[in-house]
């Protein structure tokens, strides 16, 4: 056994759980489904451990997690059968916080409470939750496969509204796994209630694959209260949701699934859920968050889908599943064909998975779409906070450039103003007559491009053109030649072409302007010198006197830019 010993929390942990408590308060219930999703994922994790080593289930492979209140002690307690935790792993999980994207969390931290609570709900409640209802948590646990005597004890208690320090001790546990005993608050009784526990686990953590457990209660006369009976009965319905038939499953049952598996606090965007069948057999059910998680933008997002076999949990964050620049998308893919003991490495090299990967893109996809189509503010939305990662698409997904070309969204001199809202559909059907091709200018900021003087022409003619200032655009939109046959051209490069949108007129008055100020060009091409290649008359302009242009087939002026800033 090890020594007993106080350590002090992480000082993110301390200011987390601080600011926790003053927020979320009003969400209160919300503890005990991060419980139990904590209990239910420790199942998970042991079921697969097992897999490949049967004796870690001990005596007993009959996973659940038990839910008991206990009025004299004014103790709530959350048991699991999982995979336990050993003393490091105690210190490290329920003591530190080891995500990314904590740096970023903390800094957007307004001190505004209605603010805070939903960007803590977003970065993940998870275990410290308890301490919304409790100022003392004790954690018993012992990790499968170790001896009784190597368990651990694990305890917080807050003074006031500070938690400085924990403390771990050994504790001989005979049964594997988790207890966690919340001794609440002052003013938290009501949670002493068979009927308010019942209440709140049916609505949050219905879904649950184990059976969620409670003993049963009996109304007793003489005493004039419920006494307990000495039989347990299951809360839940225990079968796994994506499982279930779509018919059977109600939104209020998807919302609250969503939460377990992306840990996020608030509900999903949109769902999509599908049994297919062909090659491969399997079943998705996929979410798109409302929010972007803190990580999205970091080299090594958590990003992925759960990945069961045939119910069985496999991993999580199975990345091999969806391209990467949909990496904010959540949720769950249960196969029937792929083997129980696939490793992430086989996952990599795996054509089965190429093939569910290219499933849930085009699903995606298609939810996509018809949120575009028919829920447009949600869609306006959801480009807000994902449209960015969806232009990596143009490069990443060549099977899917038209779908991913249609969902983009674009600034426009049509609106002049910043709000990403035109499609090239939206485009296309106000394009003058005459007009052949889908014209955008690319430049460093929104402004800078809305006031680029090789939009003047176009401005005088009344013909839109897309604006673009965001750092990926002018490399996106190079991944298009064409839109639904209109080809999709820069008004930057090459001889400006305006086809049958100019008059002869005009054509013959660059031509004879040309002519006439031959000796001008001259001058200035031999002063530029090695500088420019070109120096021509043009009718792009009507109020600056000059503008810079690359040819057709170069690099934008932009990216080049951008590649000379990156050391390129
Ligand atoms: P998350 O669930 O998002 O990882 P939590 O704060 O809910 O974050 O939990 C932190 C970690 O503590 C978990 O990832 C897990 O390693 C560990 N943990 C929490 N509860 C349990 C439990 N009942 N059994 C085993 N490990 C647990
Ligand atoms: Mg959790």
């Amino acid at each position: 056994a090890f020594a007993a010993e106080k350590r002090g929390f992480q000082a993110e942990v301390k200011q987390l759980l601080h600011l926790m408590i003053h927020s979320l308060y009003s969400n209160r219930e919300i503890f005990l489904r991060e419980l139990v999703s904590n209990a239910s994922d420790a199942c998970d994790k042991l079921r697969f451990e097992a897999l490949d080593n049967a004796a870690l289930f001990e005596t007993d492979s009959d996973l659940k997690i038990r839910v008991a209140f206990d009025k004299a002690s004014r103790t709530l307690t959350i048991s699991d059968n999982g995979i336990g935790m050993s003393r490091e792993e105690a210190i490290n999980h329920l003591g530190t916080i080891a995500k990314s994207g904590t740096k970023e969390f903390f800094s957007r931290l307004s001190g505004d409470q209605q603010k805070d609570a939903s960007l803590i709900g977003q970065f993940g409640v998870g275990f410290y939750s308890a301490f919304i209802v409790a100022d003392k948590v004790t954690v018993l646990t012992r990790r499968a496969g170790d001896a009784a005597e190597a368990g651990v004890k694990w305890e917080c208690s807050m003074a006031g509204d500070e938690a400085g320090e924990y403390s771990v001790e050994p504790y001989a546990k005979a049964l594997r796994g988790t207890d966690i005993i919340l001794h609440l608050r002052e003013g938290e009784d009501d949670l002493l209630s068979g009927y308010k526990l019942r209440s709140i686990l049916r609505k949050y953590s219905d879904h649950i694959v184990q059976p969620i457990l409670m003993q049963k209660e009996e109304w007793d006369a003489e005493k004039a209260e419920n006494v307990f009976k000495d039989e347990d009965e299951t809360i839940n319905q225990a079968n796994a949701l994506w499982a279930r038939s779509k018919n059977d499953i109600t939104d209020d049952e998807y919302k609250a699934f969503y939460k377990h598996v992306s840990h996020d606090f608030e509900d999903p965007m949109a769902w999509t859920h599908a049994r297919v069948e062909g090659r491969q057999e399997y079943t998705q059910l996929l979410y798109i968050p409302k929010r972007a998680p803190f990580d999205l933008w970091d080299r090594n997002p958590h990003h992925g889908l759960k990945l069961y076999v045939r119910r069985v949990f496999i991993m999580d964050d199975a990345e091999k599943l969806l391209p990467h620049y949909l990496r904010f998308v959540r949720g769950v893919v249960d196969s029937a064909d792929l083997p129980l003991n696939i490793s992430r490495e086989i996952l990599q090299e795996s054509k089965d998975v190429d093939t569910i990967r290219g499933g849930c893109a085009k699903r995606i996809l298609s939810l996509l779409e018809d949120l575009a189509e028919n829920r447009k503010e949600d869609y306006a939305a959801f480009w807000s906070e994902f449209g960015r990662v969806l232009k990596e698409g143009l490069g990443e997904d060549m099977a899917n450039k038209d779908k991913l070309a249609g969902l983009m969204r674009f600034a426009s001199t049509h609106l002049d103003s910043a709000e990403e809202s035109t499609s090239f559909k939206d485009y296309i059907s106000r394009m003058k007559e005459g007009q052949e091709k889908v014209y955008y200018v690319t430049a460093e900021s929104f402004n800078a491009a809305k006031n680029s003087p090789h939009l003047e022409v176009f401005r005088k003619k009344g013909i839109e053109v897309l604006l673009l200032s965001d750092r990926v655009d002018e490399w996106a939109i190079s991944q298009l030649t064409e839109f639904d046959g209109k080809q999709v051209v820069s008004v930057a490069k090459g001889g400006l072409d305006l086809g049958a949108l100019e008059n002869e007129e005009e054509k013959k008055k660059v031509e004879e302007q040309a002519e006439e100020f031959k000796p001008l060009l001259e001058k200035l091409k031999t002063s530029l010198g090695e500088r420019v290649k070109d120096v021509r008359v043009t009718h792009r302009l009507t109020d600056s006197p000059a503008c810079l242009v690359v040819d057709e087939h170069e690099m934008g002026a932009n990216l080049a830019r951008l590649l000379k800033a990156a050391g390129q």
